[in-house]
């Protein structure tokens, strides 16, 4: 759930999702960066209380010593999360040296394609932090196949739906699994250009 758009709000739809999740499903947030450092900390022991174990971009994440004072500060059970603009394996390799994140993310669209994914898979491995890829479920899940501390995809209804009006080829989850199809070549997405022709530019 996004958080700190409007903070007045926020416990309110706290208490109102955990109703409707009910108490055994995790509750992630994503802050996308709203917090100035102390208000950070204080929402973390908000989040806390009410049974978020996933907070992601709680600060800037340019603001890697602030994550870092999140994540040695946070609740037990809270873990601190941020890297979806990672552009290059250097920054992923900054945020991972400063120790910023307890999980961190990876866009298979942003970091320089599957092959770029899979050498932050690797340095996440060799520091014990597990990778959790942002968004675009379909192109993900087969690069995501080679991360070995893989944590979870995360399933964005906005993309999925794109995804299934541009490509065929496209996986309905299972159980809160999304399986790769092993007959497909590569990611096993083909582009359906009839559907793409209407969103083509001239020139
Ligand atoms: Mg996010």
């Amino acid at each position: 759930m996004k958080v700190g758009r409007e903070p007045a709000r926020d416990r309110h739809r706290l208490a109102v999702a955990r109703a409707a999740i009910g108490p055994d499903v995790e509750f992630y947030v994503d802050a996308n960066g709203a917090y100035e450092r102390r208000e950070a900390r204080a929402w973390a022991q908000t989040f806390a209380d009410a049974g978020v174990t996933y907070l992601e971009e709680p600060v800037s994440s340019d603001d890697l010593d602030g994550l870092r004072l999140l994540r040695d500060r946070a609740p037990a059970g809270l873990a601190i999360a941020a890297g979806e603009y990672a552009y290059a394996l250097e920054d992923v390799a900054r945020m991972l040296a400063a120790g910023a994140v307890d999980v961190q993310q990876v866009d298979v669209t942003r970091c320089g394609g599957i092959t770029e994914l899979v050498r932050a898979g690797a340095l996440c491995q060799a520091l014990g932090v597990p990778l959790s890829a942002h968004c675009a479920p379909a192109v993900s899940v087969h690069a995501c196949c080679a991360v070995q501390r893989l944590a979870h995809l995360e399933y964005f209804h906005d993309h999925v739906r794109i995804e299934r009006l541009l490509f065929d080829g496209t996986l309905e989850p299972d159980g809160g699994d999304l399986v790769p199809d092993r007959t497909a070549a590569g990611h096993g997405l083909t582009l359906r250009r009839d559907a793409a022709a209407r969103y083509a530019t001239s020139g």
